[in-house]
């Protein structure tokens, strides 16, 4: 049966909204409408709207980029319906059909139907999931990019605005003229602060577009900052079939995920938001010792298992943490090394999330990839292990395990496996650290001397000192050898 607001009443296989769609209207208006909004942000008003709250705060999905052309087909055939699929790890799922989503424009239709939606006084929050790249930021300068050719074609002064950027300081510009309140900027990106860079990426481009309109989005604009969770693969065509088989229900674009999830966001809001503490959402004053927690643990933890998982000949994220040896490992990680350098974390059990990530990493239904978690490693390591290492020299507590994260990302690098077969590295950096890590055995500091990836660290004796033993037990014994050292 095909999904829609009209087959709804006859599926009888998986959960249907038992709200009356009818009777929502939008208060949310949300940009970058992939698997991830509706595996998280969609899927908590959904569970508001079932117990029968926040009716007027539907959501307006968004599409910019030419791509979203097929999405918003989708979206109309289906009534903005989709199954979310919840796939736990002993092969069961939780399923169920989500009508948070009642409306979706393509801005490249019509772009003044998106930023007229924008300066209605109903919408009050717009959020974003653009990915890292849709804030425009320069890797190596961390500046609002003023090349970038859609925002320069957005800036001209009669342009059509084509960016998120154009798009929303246009409908921002409206509300001023009109005498409303701004609506809230809410970035659910997996960005450090994600909220102060919106922040600074959209006061950047309004002020380059009319300083007048800057300086009222930098004194009335909210950008709560957030730390979002729930690994969300993307679609792929096995499950619109098994969605089909297992429900009888034709989706064109059902989203897997996994039955962890996590959202703490900063309560700063311009004109309200939906009540989402009563759905599960963490709202708190401060976001930076969550997303501390986050990268410290669960992101510095992929590359702890990534690249030691890669040259044992692991493949498959699951497979990995299912090898007692790599689960010792990433425990002894987080719990010596890791945990120390963390703030206190209001309301989090930190055993008890330990733990749950070993199984989350472990579930076989995700089907994470190791290569993706090796890739553009030189962005990693130094956002998520590098400070937990400085840390730890500061607080003179023990290195030797995220020293060997590092050498193992080292030995990675050198792009020969230990079975001599060619490794495929994927980083912006890889044209200067191949060569750097091919001197491993006959200069071993070269990798982490360094600079623009290890600051000054190659300056520490006792860093220097653990990170040579594990490259040199990496080169002498191998990665499965050297990992059962460590955890002995
Ligand atoms: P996706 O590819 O399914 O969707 C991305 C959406 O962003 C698409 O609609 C795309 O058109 C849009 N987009 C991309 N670049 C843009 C730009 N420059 N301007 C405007 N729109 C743009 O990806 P996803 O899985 O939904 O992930 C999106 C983001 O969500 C991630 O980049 C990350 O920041 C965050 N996130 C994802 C996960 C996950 O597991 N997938 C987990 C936590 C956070």
């Amino acid at each position: 049966m095909k999904l829609t607001a009209g087959t709804l009443a006859d599926i009888d296989t998986v959960a249907t909204p038992n709200y009356d769609r009818s009777k929502l209207s939008c208060g949310i208006v949300h940009f970058g409408v992939g698997g991830f909004h509706r595996a998280h942000q969609a899927m908590y008003v959904d569970a508001l709207l079932a117990q029968g709250e926040a009716f007027d705060w539907a959501i307006c999905g968004v599409g910019v980029m030419k791509s979203d052309a097929r999405m918003r087909d989708v979206m109309a055939e289906q009534d903005c319906l989709y199954t979310l699929a919840v796939r736990h790890a002993d092969g069961t799922w939780d399923t169920r059909v989500i009508g948070s989503i009642i409306e979706y424009l393509f801005a490249p239709d019509d772009p003044d139907a998106v930023i007229e939606k924008m300066a209605s006084p109903e919408i009050r929050i717009v959020s974003l999931t653009v990915t890292e790249g849709g804030y425009n930021f320069s890797a190596t300068t961390g500046e609002f990019d003023e090349t970038d050719p859609g925002v320069v074609a957005d800036l001209q002064p009669d342009a059509v605005p084509a960016t998120t950027f154009g798009l929303i300081c246009a409908a921002l510009s409206r509300r001023k003229e009109r005498g409303l309140e701004p609506f809230t900027i809410m970035s659910c990106d997996n960005i450090q602060e994600n909220g102060h860079i919106a922040r600074s990426s959209f006061t950047t481009f309004a002020r380059l577009k009319d300083p007048a309109l800057a300086e009222w989005i930098e004194a009335k604009c909210a950008f709560p900052n957030s730390m979002v969770d729930r690994i969300t693969p993307a679609t792929s065509p096995e499950l619109i079939d098994e969605v089909a088989e297992r429900f009888g229900i034709e989706d064109q674009w059902p989203v897997p995920t996994e039955p962890f999830t996590q959202w703490v966001l900063e309560d700063h809001f311009t004109l309200g938001r939906p009540p989402f503490q009563d759905a599960g959402v963490q709202v708190v004053d401060e976001v930076a010792p969550y997303e501390l927690m986050k990268l410290r643990l669960l992101n510095a933890s992929h590359q702890a298992l990534c690249y030691f998982g890669y040259l044992c000949g692991y493949r498959l994220v699951h497979e990995v943490v299912q090898d007692p040896a790599f689960a010792a490992f990433l425990l002894a990680y987080m719990d010596d090394e890791a945990t120390p350098t963390l703030l206190p974390v209001p309301g989090v059990d930190l055993a008890e999330y330990k733990h749950t990530l070993i199984e989350r990493f472990a579930n076989p239904e995700i089907r994470d990839n190791v290569s993706r978690l090796c890739a553009e490693s030189s962005d990693r390591i130094p956002k998520w292990l590098l400070p937990v290492i400085r840390r730890q020299l500061e607080l003179d507590g023990p290195i030797t395990l995220s020293a060997a994260i590092v050498a193992s990302w080292a030995r990675y690098d050198e792009a020969i496996d230990e079975e001599g077969e060619p490794i495929e590295i994927v980083d912006r950096l890889k044209a200067t650290l191949v060569p750097l890590a091919l001197r491993n055995r006959t200069d071993p500091t070269a990798f982490i001397r360094n600079q623009d990836v290890f600051g000054d660290l190659a300056d520490d004796e006792r860093f220097v000192a653990e990170y040579v033993a594990a490259l040199n037990s990496l080169h002498a014994n191998g990665a499965r050898a050297t990992l059962q050292n460590l955890i002995a």
